[in-house]
């Protein structure tokens, strides 16, 4: 039998991660369900195992370099040589730019930035060794611009440039890398911008809606899908890329 494949999806707890954590699962990858607090990725991980898929939950922050490099190796013991990676892992810390302060920058270059670049560095060993790998990693149309958002925009356009290198790189050992934009998905994350913006949820997501071509928002499903697609066997000429999901053409 083929050996099954082993991809680590950061942030997999709830929202985007969990829907691409599943949907990898079901496409028969083992998955490690990686989140800050390993007990949150309990749903997950349930969700996964109880649809007959194999999947375990691990807790790190992913922008300390020690508890990447340990994710990894419990990841490799229990599960095998991870050679998919999902850097999906996200906060975020709005404010208009003479309001933002130095945490709230650090804060989200690090968990976006350094923790995608952590986590590529410890996972692209495995993948080189098995002469194989996917990285897709979760950018975002504010990575076009989007007010209040300096640091996101600058993360979520670094990660992109990240991406193209990780391509140019990686090639040779037949690992791709792509990223995905999405625009306006519904999870947690816009509940808070809503709760910021003092919105009601569901009246945000109406605005939104009527802004999207196709007429609703996005669903985490509607990312994993093109997670999916990024990692399966078939898209191993595809490299470099950074798709808009989002519903239309503009951001
Ligand atoms: P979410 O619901 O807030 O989930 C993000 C997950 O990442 C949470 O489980 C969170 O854990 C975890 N996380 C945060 N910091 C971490 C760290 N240092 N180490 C490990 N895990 C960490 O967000 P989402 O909406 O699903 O977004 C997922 C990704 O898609 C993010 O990169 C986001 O920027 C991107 N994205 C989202 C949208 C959207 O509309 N939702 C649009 C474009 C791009 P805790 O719960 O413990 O904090």
């Amino acid at each position: 039998m083929e050996q099954q494949r082993v991809a680590i999806v950061t942030g997999a707890a709830r929202g985007i991660g969990a829907a691409i954590a599943r949907r990898l699962a079901s496409d028969g990858l083992a998955v490690a369900v990686l989140d800050l607090d390993g007990a949150s990725t309990v749903d997950t991980v349930s969700a996964i195992v109880s649809a007959g898929g194999r999947a375990i939950g691990v807790g790190a922050d992913v922008s300390v370099a020690d508890a990447v490099e340990q994710a990894v190796a419990q990841v490799t013991e229990e599960l095998g040589a991870p050679t998919v990676l999902v850097n999906n892992a996200g906060i975020l810390r709005d404010n208009l730019i003479f309001k933002m302060t130095d945490d709230d920058w650090d804060a989200v270059v690090a968990v976006h930035l350094r923790g995608a670049f952590l986590m590529t560095r410890a996972v692209q060993r495995h993948q080189v060794a098995a002469g194989w790998g996917r990285i897709v990693s979760l950018s975002s149309t504010s990575a076009l611009g989007n007010r209040g958002q300096a640091n996101y925009a600058a993360v979520k356009a670094g990660l992109q440039g990240l991406t193209k290198t990780l391509a140019l790189e990686l090639g040779r050992y037949n690992v791709t890398a792509n990223a995905i934009a999405p625009g306006f998905i519904a999870t947690d994350m816009l509940r808070a911008t809503a709760d910021r913006m003092k919105v009601p949820y569901e009246q945000f997501l109406e605005g939104a809606a009527k802004e999207i071509p196709v007429g609703r928002v996005g669903q985490p499903d509607d990312i994993a899908a093109a997670a999916s697609f990024f990692c399966s066997e078939e898209a191993s000429f595809i490299s470099g890329q950074v798709l808009y999901v989002a519903g239309g053409p503009k951001a």
